[in-house]
């Protein structure tokens, strides 16, 4: 793994959140991107090389809005980059790590994206993500 490639935060709303964290971090998001397939609206942040994802969840089944329900708003993921996603799940998976999702999937900021359980990181939802290259 290279780098802690962002923070992933869950919020009730968005653009509130987006107003505070443009006020916390001076500067505005960079990107606004909806996640059809995981029932998110998110917003990303620069901060030097440090990125923070803020999400908001677009239904009541989206694993964000359960998060909300279940801890309050809060640090929801930490999510590494990868150079090569596949190689990571199957070197994460000999180590015994449990994944979400075995297959990568099309996260958001043109990422491919799989998730370890976080029963399997002491707590934390670990977010593999690698560029997708064009
Ligand atoms: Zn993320």
């Amino acid at each position: 793994m290279n780098k802690i490639e962002h923070i992933g935060i869950a919020v009730n709303n968005l653009s509130e959140a987006n107003d505070l964290y443009e006020k916390l971090l001076g500067v505005a998001p960079y990107k606004t991107e909806e996640v059809e397939s995981e029932g998110v609206k998110t917003s990303f942040f620069k901060c030097g090389e440090s990125k923070i994802e803020l999400l908001e969840a677009t239904n009541e089944s989206s694993p964000i809005a359960k998060f909300v329900e279940k801890r309050g708003e809060g640090i929801h993921h930490l999510a590494f980059a990868v150079e090569d996603i596949e190689a990571e799940i199957k070197r994460l998976t000999s180590q015994g790590f449990v994944l979400l999702n075995e297959t990568p999937k099309k996260g958001a900021d043109n990422k491919l994206v799989a998730f370890l359980h976080p029963k399997s990181a002491h707590g934390v939802l670990v977010e593999l993500c690698q560029d997708i290259k064009i």
